[in-house]
Protein backbone atom coordinates (compact mmCIF):
# COMPACT_ATOMS: atom_id res chain seq x y z
CA UNK A 1 0.00 0.00 0.00
CA UNK A 2 2.51 2.17 -0.91
CA UNK A 3 0.81 4.77 -2.92
CA UNK A 4 -1.19 5.55 0.38
CA UNK A 5 -0.53 8.04 1.73
CA UNK A 6 -1.51 7.25 5.80
CA UNK A 7 0.50 3.81 5.09
CA UNK A 8 2.95 5.62 4.43
CA UNK A 9 2.96 8.14 7.39
CA UNK A 10 2.43 4.39 9.44
CA UNK A 11 5.59 3.66 8.21
CA UNK A 12 7.21 6.62 8.84
CA UNK A 13 7.83 7.24 5.30
CA UNK A 14 6.29 10.64 5.15
CA UNK A 15 6.70 13.03 8.98
CA UNK A 16 3.56 13.61 10.48
CA UNK A 17 2.99 15.01 14.27
CA UNK A 18 1.92 12.20 16.21
CA UNK A 19 0.27 12.20 19.37
CA UNK A 20 0.19 7.88 19.74
CA UNK A 21 1.54 4.97 18.14
CA UNK A 22 1.17 1.80 19.21
CA UNK A 23 1.05 -1.75 17.45
CA UNK A 24 -1.81 -1.23 16.06
CA UNK A 25 -2.98 2.25 16.15
CA UNK A 26 -1.14 5.91 15.29
CA UNK A 27 -2.62 9.53 16.02
CA UNK A 28 -1.64 12.66 14.65
CA UNK A 29 -2.37 15.96 13.64
CA UNK A 30 -4.40 17.09 10.76
CA UNK A 31 -1.98 18.97 8.22
CA UNK A 32 -4.80 21.49 7.66
CA UNK A 33 -6.50 21.84 11.20
CA UNK A 34 -10.26 23.14 11.27
CA UNK A 35 -10.51 23.58 14.57
CA UNK A 36 -7.88 24.36 17.72
CA UNK A 37 -7.65 20.78 18.36
CA UNK A 38 -7.91 18.59 15.06
CA UNK A 39 -6.21 14.90 15.17
CA UNK A 40 -6.36 11.94 13.44
CA UNK A 41 -6.73 8.19 14.73
CA UNK A 42 -5.82 5.49 11.92
CA UNK A 43 -5.66 2.13 12.08
CA UNK A 44 -2.39 0.82 11.36
CA UNK A 45 -4.14 -1.70 8.87
CA UNK A 46 -5.06 -0.69 5.90
CA UNK A 47 -8.68 -0.37 5.55
CA UNK A 48 -10.17 2.11 2.74
CA UNK A 49 -12.99 3.50 4.25
CA UNK A 50 -15.92 2.62 7.16
CA UNK A 51 -17.87 0.99 4.50
CA UNK A 52 -15.09 -1.89 4.61
CA UNK A 53 -15.88 -2.98 7.86
CA UNK A 54 -16.66 -6.25 8.84
CA UNK A 55 -16.21 -8.36 12.20
CA UNK A 56 -12.64 -8.86 11.62
CA UNK A 57 -12.31 -5.42 12.34
CA UNK A 58 -14.08 -4.99 15.92
CA UNK A 59 -11.16 -5.07 17.67
CA UNK A 60 -8.68 -2.97 15.86
CA UNK A 61 -11.95 -0.22 15.51
CA UNK A 62 -11.97 -0.49 19.52
CA UNK A 63 -8.76 0.36 20.08
CA UNK A 64 -9.18 2.98 17.13
CA UNK A 65 -12.25 4.47 19.50
CA UNK A 66 -11.20 4.25 22.70
CA UNK A 67 -7.84 5.59 21.79
CA UNK A 68 -9.80 8.72 20.13
CA UNK A 69 -11.54 9.38 23.36
CA UNK A 70 -8.19 9.21 25.18
CA UNK A 71 -6.51 11.48 23.71
CA UNK A 72 -9.14 14.25 23.05
CA UNK A 73 -9.21 13.95 27.49
CA UNK A 74 -5.30 14.49 26.80
CA UNK A 75 -5.91 17.39 24.39
CA UNK A 76 -7.71 20.10 26.20
CA UNK A 77 -11.01 18.47 24.95
CA UNK A 78 -12.51 17.73 28.54
CA UNK A 79 -16.16 19.37 27.69
CA UNK A 80 -16.30 18.11 25.22
CA UNK A 81 -15.26 17.31 21.21
CA UNK A 82 -16.96 15.74 17.77
CA UNK A 83 -15.29 12.80 15.87
CA UNK A 84 -16.34 12.59 12.66
CA UNK A 85 -15.65 9.66 9.77
CA UNK A 86 -15.77 10.65 6.17
CA UNK A 87 -16.94 7.94 4.06
CA UNK A 88 -16.73 7.56 0.20
CA UNK A 89 -18.04 9.92 -2.93
CA UNK A 90 -21.07 10.71 -0.55
CA UNK A 91 -19.20 11.34 2.58
CA UNK A 92 -16.20 13.53 0.91
CA UNK A 93 -13.57 11.52 1.41
CA UNK A 94 -10.13 12.94 0.27
CA UNK A 95 -8.05 10.27 1.71
CA UNK A 96 -8.82 6.38 1.51
CA UNK A 97 -7.30 4.79 4.81
CA UNK A 98 -9.85 4.79 7.42
CA UNK A 99 -9.32 7.70 9.91
CA UNK A 100 -11.23 9.29 12.69
CA UNK A 101 -11.15 12.86 12.88
CA UNK A 102 -11.17 14.34 16.41
CA UNK A 103 -12.08 17.91 16.59
CA UNK A 104 -12.66 20.38 19.74
CA UNK A 105 -10.81 23.01 21.63
CA UNK A 106 -11.86 25.94 23.81
CA UNK A 107 -15.31 27.26 21.78
CA UNK A 108 -18.26 25.09 20.93
CA UNK A 109 -18.14 23.92 17.48
CA UNK A 110 -20.42 25.31 14.20
CA UNK A 111 -22.92 23.69 13.68
CA UNK A 112 -22.24 19.88 12.29
CA UNK A 113 -24.19 20.42 8.99
CA UNK A 114 -25.89 23.34 7.48
CA UNK A 115 -29.79 23.21 7.16
P1 LIG B 1 -11.08 13.16 4.71
O1 LIG B 1 -11.78 14.18 3.85
O2 LIG B 1 -10.53 12.03 3.89
O3 LIG B 1 -11.93 12.71 5.86
O4 LIG B 1 -9.91 13.95 5.40
C1 LIG B 1 -8.56 13.76 5.12
C2 LIG B 1 -7.79 14.65 6.07
O5 LIG B 1 -6.43 14.29 6.00
C3 LIG B 1 -7.89 16.14 5.76
O6 LIG B 1 -8.41 16.84 6.90
C4 LIG B 1 -6.45 16.55 5.43
O7 LIG B 1 -6.11 17.82 5.91
C5 LIG B 1 -5.64 15.45 6.09
N1 LIG B 1 -4.39 15.14 5.41
C6 LIG B 1 -4.23 14.90 4.08
N2 LIG B 1 -2.95 14.64 3.79
C7 LIG B 1 -2.27 14.71 4.98
C8 LIG B 1 -0.89 14.51 5.33
O8 LIG B 1 -0.02 14.25 4.50
N3 LIG B 1 -0.57 14.67 6.64
C9 LIG B 1 -1.51 14.97 7.59
N4 LIG B 1 -1.07 15.09 8.86
N5 LIG B 1 -2.82 15.14 7.30
C10 LIG B 1 -3.20 15.01 6.01
ZN1 LIG C 1 -3.41 2.94 3.90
Amino acid sequence: MSDCIFCRIAAGEIPAKKLYEDEHVLAFHDINPVAPVHFLVIPKLHVPSMAELGPEHVEVMGRVMTTAARLARENGCGEGFRTIINTGRVGRQEVYHLHVHVLGGPEVLPAMLKR
